[in-house]
């Protein structure tokens, strides 16, 4: 049958590329459709209840200054939470939170619930209604026809899913939940280019059969960070402790004596895995030297007993892993619910996207999340939220929006894929991002709220909370460069006492906190009134300390800006530009550029790349 109702948008899965798609297109305005296998798994996380980290946590706050989900989720349902990198610079420094998978799963489900403008329907897409180049709707298993201006697919690991524990395979999107077959014969018989990828999952463990006494304790930290910007720890539930125990020699013989029947080992495993997330088998094979892993012993939830061991992913057979389990201190009498297992799934190669994520070959069609090759939930959302706004935009016949790679991780994440592609799980880490100073997981709310406020996927209660934090941040800064010291004032000999020099001269507050031993709460009430808003206080900090930096990125910005005009020589040889990947040496020597415009425009080139090709020039000179 052909359902009565027309769409706008339709989002196909309801993961985490799929809900924040499906939120995004509605809260456009867009009549917007999220068809899934299954409501009761929206927003289920497939592997560690764990949200953000290193890289992570700055795309989850750009997916929040941008009104998505994941991040007042993560407030919702996270039940330990820590900064990690804290001691480094803001540019490194990331929020991490272990959540309780159904508070977290629950949260989401509650936001698409009361999203107007979205419709929710439970079913498999079987198939694509696809009018020569252009989409125009989707078929389920059941021969439901949704019709739609636009498709978004975020399918994740369920196409043409196979399982495996040890040499046994089935297929599967993921534990408990069928493969996506039908659609993916779809997809294959469509002109995309498509690989497999693979992707694994520790074992569960039973608490109660955990010697917690010989474990170290890693308790969250306090005061509890926050993920939103509109999220406070009045909204966190009870906070728990996590664990750390580690494997032993005695663990890695296990593991050895069974690589034969590892199906990654055994080659029955063609997909090629996360190399920053990889499984104990090739951990313990590609660091033959180290006698020990850590394993992280993270609690899935409040209400339940199971645990998550992260460190020890595995496809090995049940009785492997059960022995590995058991030679772990404090794991000897361990129980495990769920057996670890490897999952391999289709992938389509990025570079057949555009930077809106729409593919190229099909009209009105985007892919989002780790159908295109990335893995993590943080990826996935960020992906999603980007794919639904251009759909929406697209039904609502405007230009594709995206921000630049020195704009968001999301811009680095997009432009990342669609230029290089990938060949094994993409991740985001700070070292991606070229001009990570101005990309702090604290600024993204600045770089991004006004942006999504335009766009029309930022209410009114963020766009208030924003505004009013924005121009807190303007007063107190102005307040800190007009607020005097003078030498020989109670003001100057406190600060005397903790530099251990002397003032000698009038300073502004401003000019005080910059200086390395002195923090916010150290000059700002010398004179006149501190604010209270400690989201305030660290915004001015990191402004005052980091104003050098930040000027010094932006500057180099806006000369590669300036600079895109520039001549590249016919006679340039590559192989003598210093500093430049072998790679790019020869992407460039392929494709001999005209100019740096050109050069920067070719797959693979990146913003720093361009800038080396640049010094290098004025060298020549
Ligand atoms: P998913 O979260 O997979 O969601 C896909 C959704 O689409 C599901 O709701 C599904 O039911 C629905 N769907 C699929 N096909 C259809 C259809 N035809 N019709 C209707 N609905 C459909 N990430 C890491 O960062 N580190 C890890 O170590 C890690 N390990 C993992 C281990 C396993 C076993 C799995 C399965 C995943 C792992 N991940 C890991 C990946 C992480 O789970 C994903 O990156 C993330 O969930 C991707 O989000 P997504 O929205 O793209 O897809």
């Amino acid at each position: 049958m052909e359902y009565p109702d027309r769409f706008d948008v339709i989002v196909i899965g309801g993961g985490h590329a799929g809900t924040e798609a499906a939120l995004a297109a509605a809260r456009m305005g867009s009549r917007t459709l999220l068809l899934t296998h299954n409501i009761e798994t929206l927003g289920q996380m497939s592997c560690n209840p764990a949200i953000g980290g290193i890289g992570k946590s700055h795309l989850v706050k750009e997916i929040d200054a941008l009104g998505g989900a994941m991040g007042l989720a993560t407030d919702l349902g996270g039940i330990q939470f820590r900064v990690l990198n804290a001691r480094k610079g803001p540019a490194v420094r990331a929020t991490r939170a272990q959540a309780d998978r159904v508070r977290y799963k629950a949260a989401i489900r509650g936001m698409l619930e009361n999203q107007p403008n979205l419709t929710l329907f439970q079913q498999a897409a079987g198939d694509l209604i696809v009018d020569g180049d252009t989409v125009r709707g989707v078929v389920t298993e059941s021969g439901v026809r949704f019709l739609g201006e636009t498709v978004v697919l975020c399918t994740g690991t369920f196409l043409g899913g196979v399982i495996h524990i040890g040499l046994d395979n089935s297929r599967g999107g993921r534990a408990g939940d069928p493969p996506s077959n039908a659609l993916a014969q779809r997809l294959r018989a469509l002109p995309f280019r498509v690989d497999r990828l693979k992707t694994g999952t520790p074992p569960r463990l039973d608490a109660k059969s955990v010697d917690f006494s010989v474990l170290e304790t890693q308790p969250g930290d306090s005061p509890t960070p926050v993920m939103s910007y509109l999220g406070d720890r009045d909204m966190h539930p009870r906070q728990v402790s996590c664990h750390i125990a580690h494997t032993n020699e005695r663990t890695h013989e296990i593991i050895h004596a069974n690589l034969d029947r590892s199906p990654m080992f055994s080659g029955v495993i063609e997909g090629v895995g996360p190399r920053y997330c990889p499984s104990i088998e090739d951990k313990v094979h590609r660091f033959a030297d180290k006698a020990s892993h850590q394993v992280f012993v993270e609690p899935e939830g409040l209400d339940t007993h199971e645990l998550y061991p992260n460190g020890i992913s595995t496809s090995l057979p049940f009785d492997v892993q059960l022995q590995v389990v058991r030679s772990i201190r404090g794991l000897e009498n361990a129980h495990i619910t769920r057996p670890g297992y490897a999952i391999e799934y289709d992938f389509f190669d990025p570079r057949d996207l555009r930077h809106s994520l729409e593919t190229k070959f099909i009209h009105n069609l985007f892919f989002a999340g780790q159908i295109n090759g990335t893995t993590g939930y943080e990826e996935a959302g960020a992906q999603g939220l980007l794919a639904g706004l251009n759909a929406a935009r697209r039904a609502q016949g405007l230009d594709a929006w995206w921000p630049r790679r020195d704009e968001a991780y999301l811009g680095v994440l997009v432009d990342d894929l669609i230029t290089l592609g990938t060949r094994e799980p993409y991740r985001m880490f700070t070292s991606r991002a070229e001009y990570r100073l101005l990309l702090r997981e604290d600024n993204a709310d600045l770089r991004l709220t006004e942006a999504g406020r335009a766009l029309g996927l930022v209410d009114e209660r963020r766009w208030r909370v924003f505004s009013e934090k924005r121009e807190a941040i303007e007063a107190e800064s102005a307040r800190l460069k007009a607020s005097w010291v003078q030498p020989g004032s109670d003001a100057a000999a406190r600060i005397e006492a903790k530099t251990g020099g002397s003032l000698g001269r009038e300073y502004n507050l401003m000019d005080l906190l910059k200086r390395p031993e002195l923090g916010y709460d150290d000059v700002a009430g010398l004179v006149g009134e501190p604010v209270s808003d400690e989201r305030v206080a660290e915004q001015v900090q990191i402004q005052a300390k980091y104003q050098g930096y930040i000027d010094r990125q932006q500057a180099e910005i806006d000369k590669l800006k300036r600079h895109e005009a520039t001549r590249l020589p016919e006679d340039l040889d590559y192989a003598r530009v210093e500093g430049l990947s072998n790679e790019i040496r020869q992407k460039l020597a392929e494709a001999r550029p005209e100019t740096l415009a050109q050069a920067s425009r070719i797959s693979g080139v990146t913003p720093a790349a361009v800038s080396i090709l640049l010094i290098h020039l004025k060298k020549r000179r």
